[in-house]
């Protein structure tokens, strides 16, 4: 259920470009989660100034096998999706359906892609796994990942890593 669109867009060298942009990513699509996590998925490249540019667009990541999902935007481009969609009676429509198929399927909206990804990467850490299951034996496995999730992305910005650093 990965889902992208195309769109115009103007590089800063005043290049017109036709690029295709993934706004929901599923670990179903292990490809695109590649990409997703190497920092090169929504990198546009511009052969007129040689450039790539990644563009910022609010991206949902779905894993499926481990129940949650991360909607991730950039808080100077965009709003939270989240809440956006409070807005958008189709979109809660879908995610109606979607949460009734999948039950027990935990969201939540984080503000930076490059603090994202990092704690993407780092969400095996068992050592970070075993201490929530220790503290917290009767929650869902969903809920357990999300919280490893969480915590990553906390130590990470903290860490001072870049929000805009989406290669390691
Ligand atoms: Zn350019």
């Amino acid at each position: 259920m990965s889902s992208a669109f195309q769109k115009s867009y103007t590089c800063s060298c005043g290049e017109g470009l036709e690029v295709t942009l993934w706004q929901s990513v599923n670990t179903g699509d292990p490809e695109l989660c590649r990409q997703l996590l190497d920092g090169r998925l929504n990198v546009v490249f511009c052969k007129k100034c040689q450039r790539a540019v990644f563009i910022p667009v609010p991206l949902l990541y779905n894993d499926m096998e481990r129940g949650f999902m991360i909607w991730i935007y950039d808080s100077r481009f965009s709003e939270n999706p989240i809440r956006q969609m409070a807005y958008e009676p189709e979109r809660i429509r879908i995610a109606y359906r979607f949460s009734k198929r999948l039950t027990g399927i935990k969201a939540r909206a984080v503000d930076g892609f490059g603090w994202a990804l990092e704690a993407l990467r780092r969400i095996d850490d068992p050592r970070m796994l075993n201490r929530i299951r220790e503290k917290h034996p009767h929650w869902p496995e969903s809920k357990l990942w999300l919280e490893a999730f969480r915590r990553h992305y906390k130590a990470v910005r903290r860490s001072g890593w870049d929000r805009d650093r989406l290669w390691r």
